[in-house]
């Protein structure tokens, strides 16, 4: 495990501190957000940790959740979706209803997600991620430090560059708790229907919404990546 990734990333979190106030870090309990939580918590840095319940989650995943809050001796805020809204949407769409295509895939997640996400960032400074380059399409394009137009917040991505390797290297180097289905071939861990186990060597992202095209693989909470992944396509075509 390379020290210097670290420092960096450390570095990089705790210059976005001394430069803006309120921020928030946006964690879905993956690997990476294990390493971000991980370096927020060890170096008790002022970031509110904040996750997305959409209701749909694994066990697995309320249980690191539960798991690491222990470890750390904190709390996270648990952002719900509206009740109204989820209730709508099923009567309207059906309780599964994000098999039958994109579109509602899509709509699914903004309610579930989008949504919440928008209501934990109001009123903050910057949000940090655990996106990575190298985990899709829809990401190769991201930089450490971006302006997000949707909430118009920096939105500071602290492992951009850190591998697949790196990231589970240094979950065992500093002892990390990490969600349990990681073990049993989830690389990528989302809501329980739609998420599964992929084979060894296969792409670790197509173990999330495998019914759709990996270009389109995203939930709403970082289009950017979408918009820029479509600009080079149609650039390329
Ligand atoms: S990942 Fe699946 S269940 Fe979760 S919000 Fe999106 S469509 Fe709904």
């Amino acid at each position: 495990m390379s020290e210097s990734l670290a420092g960096a990333a450390l570095a990089l979190l705790q210059e976005t501190v001394a430069q803006h106030p309120a921020v928030a870090f946006a964690s879905s309990f993956g690997a990476e957000d294990m390493v971000v939580m991980d370096l927020i918590s060890r170096n008790r840095l002022p970031i509110e940790i904040f996750t997305l319940d959409t209701g749909r989650l694994p066990e697995q995943t309320y249980a690191l959740i539960a798991r690491a809050c222990e470890h750390y001796r904190t709390r996270v805020r648990v952002m719900f979706p509206d009740s109204q809204s989820v209730e709508d949407w099923v009567r309207v769409n059906g309780i599964n209803a994000f098999y039958d295509s994109q579109a509602q895939r899509r709509g699914c997640c903004a309610v579930r997600k989008v949504a919440p996400l928008a209501r934990a960032l109001a009123g903050k400074g910057a949000w940090v991620t655990g996106l990575r380059r190298e985990q899709a399409p829809t990401r190769s394009a991201v930089e450490a430090v971006e302006h997000d137009a949707v909430h118009g917040l920096p939105k500071i991505n602290p492992l951009v560059d850190w591998t697949e390797t790196q990231v589970r290297d240094y979950l065992r180097a500093h002892q990390v708790p990490y969600n349990a289905l990681h073990d049993q071939g989830y690389p990528s861990i989302g809501c329980a229907p739609c998420t599964r186990a992929v084979a060894p060597g296969e792409d670790p992202r197509s173990g999330r919404w495998w019914w759709e095209a990996p270009s389109g693989k995203e939930c709403g909470l970082h289009p950017a990546g979408l918009a820029k992944l479509s600009d080079r396509t149609e650039s390329a075509a």
